[in-house]
């Protein structure tokens, strides 16, 4: 409704009482009212109501304006490392690893509720590397040992290799994100790695197409959202950092690749309830050429890399109106040094300038994993301090003025 709004709102200034709306051709072919359709099975009955998957999230999660979250991971401290190497060699015991890495997801949520954040997130201790974890708890992967290669800069992983069928034997991150939404009442965002990103990010078998491996962790991925889902947890992301490197050379290729990809991502995402919202988040891209496909996902919510180009990378949005909200990174991760309140709230003016700010959210570029605690608890003091100022300031226009 907001984009007809924005679209409608200069016609009405300049037209007036002169500006009449109607369909552009007949509603003679569509059906009226589903209400009273009480003999359809309610399953059939849900998909056949376009129902207003936002205005329901809305009524149970109450967020305020400039809603702030992060995109998922925290320090990987020492100790969190430490205690991961004793266990993989066996020196620490299950009971004892699960131990530290609940205390470590008990330290992140205790973080996030004393700086204030709205939406807030386990952690990811638990986790070596988001493609990896994954691939660690799904039958079809194997794993090298020293089959380093370069992410970025002096960082390095080691991509599993993806040789069988996938097949989901057991859940995989339910237990850590049942244990943090058990602390807090704030909402929790479950955090999964995507189909298309454990694809593009594997050593992936070649005898069969890339599609239909994809589909196969769709389908894993689409099973652990509605595990999450039914345990309770309400916010899902759902990341897809790789989609758009996975884009083959040639130009003309690449319908067919968004095509594929961005149904595998709706498959993993949309076997879930409209008061569920989806989120997804996508670093390293440029999206001007693929906006459409990014609007396609589906997810509630994007959550993007955009504050090293100063927001511009959100001219993309102007022309394309995309229905979701939307979340620039309002700092780079990759910095060490501290962004400023002033520095965060002029990033979003600047982001307000291309989306309506009532679809905008507050979040730093990427996650934090490779943050020290000092560090993240200070940019995120300036992050949450930076949107409650922009709420203020809301607030104050929209009151009725005194008379
Ligand atoms: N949820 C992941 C994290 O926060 C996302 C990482 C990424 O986008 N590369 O670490
Ligand atoms: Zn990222």
């Amino acid at each position: 409704m907001t984009a007809w709004l924005d679209w409608l709102e200069p016609l009405a200034e300049r037209l007036g009482e002169r500006l009449w709306l109607a369909p552009s051709c007949p509603l003679l072919h569509v059906p009226v009212d589903l209400a009273q359709e009480d003999r359809l099975d309610a399953g059939i009955r849900d998909w056949l109501a376009f129902a207003q998957r936002a205005a329901r999230q809305a009524a149970w999660l109450k967020l305020p304006a400039w809603p702030t979250t992060t995109i998922g991971s925290f320090p990987q401290t020492a100790q969190v490392r430490h205690a991961r190497s004793e266990y993989k060699a066996a020196r620490l015991d299950e009971a004892a690893y699960r131990q530290a890495m609940r205390a470590e997801i008990e330290r992140a949520i205790r973080e996030q509720e004393a700086l204030g954040l709205d939406v807030l997130v386990h952690g990811e201790a638990e986790r070596n590397d988001m493609v990896e974890y994954f691939g660690e708890q799904l039958e079809g992967y194997a794993f090298t040992r020293f089959g380093w290669v370069q992410s970025y800069g002096s960082r390095c992983v080691k991509p599993p290799i993806l040789f069988g069928d996938i097949r989901r034997p057991h859940a995989m991150t339910l237990e850590w994100a049942t244990w943090a939404q058990s602390l807090t009442p704030r909402p929790v965002k479950g955090m999964l790695t995507g189909p298309v990103t454990l694809l593009n990010w594997s050593f992936v078998r070649d005898d069969q197409p890339r599609p239909l491996t994809c589909q196969q962790l769709a389908l894993a991925i689409r099973e652990e959202v509605l595990n999450l889902e039914k345990a309770g947890i309400g916010v899902i992301q759902i990341d897809e950092p790789a989609l758009r490197e996975g884009l083959p050379l040639r130009r003309q290729q690449w319908p067919a690749y968004l095509d594929w990809a961005i149904a595998c991502f709706r498959l993993a995402a949309n076997g879930v309830r409209d008061e569920t919202q989806i989120h997804t988040h996508m670093c390293y891209s440029e999206f001007n050429d693929i906006i459409s496909a990014i609007a396609q996902m589906d997810a509630d919510v994007i959550t993007i890399e955009a504050s090293r180009s100063d927001m511009e990378l959100l001219d993309a949005f102007v022309d394309f109106h995309c229905p979701n909200d939307i979340g620039p990174g309002v700092y780079d991760i990759h910095s060490p040094n501290l962004p400023t309140q002033e520095q965060i709230v002029q990033r979003l003016r600047q982001a307000a300038r291309r989306i309506p700010p009532e679809r905008l959210w507050v979040n730093p570029d990427c996650g934090l994993k490779t943050r020290q605690w000092p560090e993240v608890i200070g940019a995120l003091t300036r992050m949450v301090a930076a949107a409650r100022q922009l709420r203020q300031e809301t607030a104050q226009k929209t009151a009725p003025a005194k008379a």
